[in-house]
């Protein structure tokens, strides 16, 4: 496996496209004066290959990679690296000859990760140069300070290029994930546990609350069977003390009803009397005429006979 294509656009001093071809054979230099951009070939290989930390690149953030332009051209508003990888060995975990792998920065935070034109995650970059030496924390991509870490009696930083070169940094990471999801997984069965014991609590005052729901509802029928019988008792007395008073009432109206009867008879009397006394008057009336008529032939005979 080795490098064929560096394609850089928009990446720190590259405003234009640019790429750098890698032969086969020999070995490539960069040759040029200081502070034209040698360092920043390098700088975009290892943030093609995933490179998170901005002071790698030798950058305070992420965004200053993208070309901030100069006095005579404004700056871009994107950074795209591709790298060429020739894989006739199948070094790479690819079915691919030649693999290219693509990231691009744009201002507004926007990243993107591509193999082979196809947008991935950065993870699938990682597993595709894990232990193969290559990687932005590999010891493939060696800068001055890197040689002193390898010289440094740091144990550590030494172990990490060791753990590369011997191919078990993958397993490593492969572990570091593993053990993030158990950590994961422990989280949730400690929520589910939370969970677990928030239910059991409402499932304990729903039973209190049921119980006491039917406890109420004896009680209500309780109250009820009691409320019968008292009205049933009230009743029965109401009953018994009606019976001697619908006799009384039955009485009266008997008595009434007798009472009516003899009115009637004798409002009948007092018509019929009524009417004998029209009739005397009447009689009364016509023996006055007859008086009157009777005193005027006496009047009348006592002038013819005078
Ligand atoms: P030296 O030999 O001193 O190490 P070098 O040739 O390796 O230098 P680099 O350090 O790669 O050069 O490049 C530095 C140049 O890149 C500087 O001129 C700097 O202005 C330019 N540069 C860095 N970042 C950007 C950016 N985001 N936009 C434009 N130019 C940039």
């Amino acid at each position: 496996m080795y490098l064929s294509k560096l394609r850089i656009f928009g990446f720190k001093s590259f405003a234009n496209r640019v790429e750098v071809n890698f032969p086969a054979e020999g070995v490539t230099s960069v040759v040029g004066p200081n502070g034209c951009g040698k360092s920043n070939i390098i700088d975009a290989i290892r943030w093609v290959l995933g490179e998170q930390r901005p002071r790698a690149l030798r950058s305070s953030k992420m965004e200053d990679v993208i070309f901030s332009g100069t006095a005579d051209r404004p700056a871009l508003g994107m950074a795209e690296v591709s790298l060429i990888v020739n894989n006739d060995n199948g070094v790479l975990l690819s079915d691919y000859a030649q693999v290219m792998i693509t990231r691009r920065n744009y201002r507004d935070g926007e990243s993107e990760y591509l193999i082979n034109n196809q947008p991935c995650r950065l993870k699938d970059i990682h597993n595709l140069f894990y232990d193969t030496g290559m990687g932005a924390a590999s010891y493939s991509l060696i800068e001055a300070k890197m040689i002193d870490t390898i010289l440094s009696d740091k144990a550590e930083e030494r172990r990490v290029m060791f753990e590369e070169a011997a191919g078990i940094s993958k397993y490593k990471q492969q572990r570091k994930e593993t053990l993030r999801q158990l950590e994961h997984t422990a989280q949730d069965l400690a929520r589910v546990e939370d969970n677990l014991r928030h239910v059991q609590q409402n499932v304990n005052l729903f039973e209190r609350q049921a119980k006491k729901a039917e406890k109420w509802r004896e009680l209500k029928l309780a109250c009820r069977s009691l409320e019968l019988s008292v009205q049933h008792d009230a009743y029965r007395d109401l009953a018994a003390g009606l019976e001697p008073l619908s006799f009384e009432h039955a009485k009266d109206e008997n008595r009434a009803a007798e009472l009516d009867a003899r009115r009637a008879l004798e409002e009948a009397s007092i018509e019929q009397e009524k009417l004998g006394l029209f009739e005397e008057e009447r009689q009364v009336s016509d023996l006055g005429k007859r008086t009157t008529e009777a005193q005027g032939e006496a009047i009348r005979l006592e002038g013819e006979a005078e």
